[in-house]
């Protein structure tokens, strides 16, 4: 059995339970192939694959909090240190109520490589909980960050490990783990990113995941031959990286149709009217329901269904394993051109493979979402700096660190023969440059 498939046999055999982890580990391990087997006999005697796979470091514990009815609530809390190699471990927390260690784990995962593919020094961790910020009050939110924090802080600092935003991890949620950490360390310093911009924060750092995907859309279908002015797309999630993806889309002359949330999706022939988005989602915490308010003409439907309507570009924005075969094979039918995603994983593995022996031009989230993270990593350097860049500087680093990504994958693709394969080629990438640092750092 090759060193490849005997690591993989491990991760399923020694993580029970853990399907979105083995998912991940299986795609980025079957693209090594070939960088593996050409180094097969000194990697399998470092035993860089396990030390790959495994986390430097994970860490669980309780978070109590007490709600508006003056009952005590129990979530749990993770922060996950996958690998430091090339820096300080950065990744975002998840409050959502399915997250579990798995999920954090595949998250810390994905990071590792991502991180590595913005060309800054972060290593790659995760975190979250199961608590669920929906339906709750300001007052309980911040209950719960401060107690969530009140145990993270243990084992963060700006120089060792630097959370940020996730799913349902926002602005608001940020500032209160900020506050608590300040409160309790003494120190104000860089150690959350997505930070408000009074202090700390930077600017481009909200619209950064989703501008970031249509950049390197644009640089993609470019080499490609093709231009996204005139283009339709469609969406699925309204969320922060939703909404800023189909701002961007529409600044560079494509038309969004869709969007969704956990409820229902919406679809509006005239293009997703991207302030009513805010309006909904960022100042009312509403449900897409309301959109028919500001839209008359646009449709709601209950459900999941997005993918079925006829679009050039498809862009994952919702979370993980959210676009499955039946919905490559709709896309396919339709036309699709290309699919980058948003969200971490959000496109199952058969559909990543229809979508691909389709020609469909497939970017993978690690790639096409790092703009967030990569303007996060910006958002320390300039608390590091105690200095704050404008708008301007911000989103011209994030747009040169996009286009760079895309051609660091495409060339990475070439150079081991699986032109046009982004999946291959950002795997790859983002491997040489940890495994190398990994390798000069000995075995630790
Ligand atoms: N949660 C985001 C991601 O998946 C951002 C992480 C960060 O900014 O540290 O990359």
């Amino acid at each position: 059995m090759s060193y490849v498939d005997e690591a993989i046999e491990r991760v399923i055999r020694e993580n029970p339970g853990e399907p979105e982890f083995h998912q991940a580990v299986k795609e980025v391990l079957e693209s090594l192939r070939p960088v593996i087997e050409a180094n097969e006999e000194k990697y399998k005697r470092d035993a860089l694959l396990e030390r790959l796979v495994n986390p430097e470091r994970q860490i669980k514990f309780r978070v109590p909090w007490v709600d508006d009815k003056g009952n005590a609530q129990i979530n749990t809390g993770y922060r996950v240190q996958f690998n430091s190699a090339i820096g300080p471990y950065k990744g975002g927390i998840r409050l959502h109520p399915s997250v579990n260690i798995g999920i954090i784990k595949f998250l810390g995962f994905e990071q590792i490589f991502k991180n590595s593919l913005t060309g800054l020094p972060i290593g790659g961790g995760k975190g979250g909980s199961d608590f669920d910020p929906k339906g709750k009050s300001d007052r309980e939110v911040m209950a719960f960050c401060q107690s969530f924090m009140t145990e993270l802080v243990k084992y963060i600092g700006p120089n060792a490990d630097v959370p940020a935003g996730d799913i349902g991890t926002g602005a608001r949620e940020i500032g209160y783990m900020f506050g608590q950490y300040k409160r309790i360390r003494g120190l104000f310093e860089g150690v959350l990113t997505g930070k408000g911009l009074s202090y700390g924060g930077s600017l481009a750092r909200t619209e950064a995941t989703g501008y970031g995907l249509l950049y390197i859309t644009e640089e993609m279908l470019k080499s490609n031959g093709i231009d996204i002015n005139g283009k339709t797309a469609v969406v699925s999630g309204s969320g922060n990286v939703a909404i800023y993806a189909i701002e961007k889309a529409h600044q560079l002359g494509a038309k969004v149709l869709t969007a969704s949330d956990s409820t229902g999706w919406v679809y509006d022939p005239d293009g997703i009217d991207v302030e009513a988005l805010k309006e909904i989602k960022e100042v009312n915490r509403a449900r897409l329901t309301e959109y028919k308010k500001y839209r008359p003409k646009s449709e709601y439907h209950e459900g999941k269904g997005v993918w079925q309507i006829k679009a050039d570009i498809a862009l994952p924005c919702a979370t993980q394993n959210e676009l499955g075969l039946e919905d490559a094979k709709t896309l396919v039918s339709n036309g699709v051109i290309a699919v980058a995603e948003g969200a971490n994983m959000p496109t199952t593995e058969e559909a990543t493979k229809y979508l691909q022996e389709n020609g469909v031009l497939f970017v993978p989230g690690k790639a096409a979402n790092a703009g967030g993270v990569a303007t996060s990593a910006l958002e320390m350097s300039q608390n590091s700096e105690r200095t704050s860049w404008s708008l301007e500087e911000v989103d011209q680093k994030l747009k040169e660190i996009m286009v760079n990504i895309f051609h660091n994958i495409d060339d990475a693709a070439k150079r081991y023969g699986f032109d046009g394969n982004y999946v291959v080629g950002a795997n790859i990438a983002g491997f040489e440059k940890v495994v190398n640092a990994m390798d000069a750092q000995g075995i630790v």
